[in-house]
């Protein structure tokens, strides 16, 4: 068969075990983003956070809540993605280049939580504490419901991609799951772990979510592919109706996720308040709806710079050099 009759979706006569000549290029470039980010949580060294974690004196309250409501949210969430993925996209995707990625990513989203059990085990964390919080915390439990919800239709085991309707669901549902989950949900943790980072206190937490954020950033390009290349595929299904839908649904995670930094960060520290998350969220929500070709809804300033430095560092670089370079920034700042 010619690689020009490859599609995305119902492409009866693809063969999923025949992956050359390749005609997404696209998810073969994120595939070998994600092998060259390769890393695994025990690399990193957590003797100075145990340190710290253990020292009543060391870390405030507030940043004890902040670190806590994170490995609540994290520790369930990237199992959740990992059965999503595996479950429902892996499924429904029978192209041989995508499924390759999908492949990685689900490993990558075993690394993360592997990471999680990691962080519980060597700072002593309890684990029905850490592992309950997605049922017992609101803000929690709110974001894994809408999730939940919004990947509902394509689990049921007679879902079929067949016809302009069911094509909608499922682009529906890859925006909750690639752009709101990965995309939006995952941001404001990030930006407090990072924030621990530069002030550089807990700093394995810290390197373990720039491991976790750079890996996210390539899960949510690839996402951002799939779904433009399915839209382009069924242009369809792209009416001004559907468009609507999708960019509500965004703004709904935007809320949820800004109730949830609101939640963890009740005051500020570290440099940071939720009302700066906020900002923060707009702007990214307003990045992804322009990656999958809607008009932005915000319209305002990124506040965290330091953010996109972050997610484009490569692996290679030396972190520490890189930190203390950022810290030599900070510093002649605030003079
Ligand atoms: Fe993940
Ligand atoms: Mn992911």
């Amino acid at each position: 068969m010619e690689t020009a009759e490859k599609r995305i979706l119902n492409s009866g006569t693809t063969d999923p075990n025949k992956i050359l000549p390749m005609k997404y290029t696209w998810a073969r470039t994120h595939y070998k983003a994600g092998v060259a980010n390769n890393w695994t949580p025990d690399e990193v060294n957590m003797q100075k956070d145990v340190e710290t974690w253990k020292n009543p004196a060391a870390l405030s309250e507030d940043e004890r809540r902040l670190i806590m409501w994170n490995m609540g949210f994290f520790s369930t969430a990237e199992s959740l993605t990992a059965n999503n993925l595996v479950l429902t996209i892996y499924k429904h995707i029978t192209n041989p280049e995508c499924r390759q990625y999908l492949l990685r990513q689900a490993y990558e989203e075993a690394v993360h939580t592997d990471t999680f059990i990691y962080c519980c085990d060597t700072l002593g964390l309890d684990p029905d504490d850490v592992y309950t919080m997605y049922e017992r915390i609101p803000s929690i439990k709110h974001k894994d419901e809408f999730v939940v919800n919004m990947t509902k239709s394509i689990f049921d085991p007679n879902f079929t991609t067949e016809g302009t309707e069911n094509i909608q669901r499922f682009v529906h549902d890859l925006v909750g799951f690639y752009i709101i989950m990965e995309g939006i949900f995952f941001y404001a943790g990030f930006v407090m772990m990072l924030s621990f980072l530069r002030q550089n206190k807990m700093v394995g937490i810290g390197e373990q979510f720039q491991f976790i954020l750079r890996d996210e950033s390539v899960h949510l390009a690839f996402g951002a592919d799939l779904i433009n290349t399915i839209v382009q595929e069924n242009p369809e299904i792209w009416t001004p109706q559907f468009k609507t839908t999708i960019t509500e649904n965004i703004k709904r995670g935007v809320e949820l996720e800004s109730a949830y930094s609101h939640d963890c960060l009740p005051n500020g520290i570290l440099g940071l308040n939720a009302h700066v998350i906020d900002d923060y969220l707009k702007y990214i929500a307003d990045r992804r709806l322009e990656r999958i070709g809607l008009a932005k809804v915000y319209g305002t300033e990124n506040p965290f710079p330091w953010m996109s430095e972050i997610i484009d560092l490569k692996k290679e670089k030396n972190f520490f050099e890189t930190r203390v370079t950022e810290y030599k920034n900070a510093g002649s700042l605030k003079w």
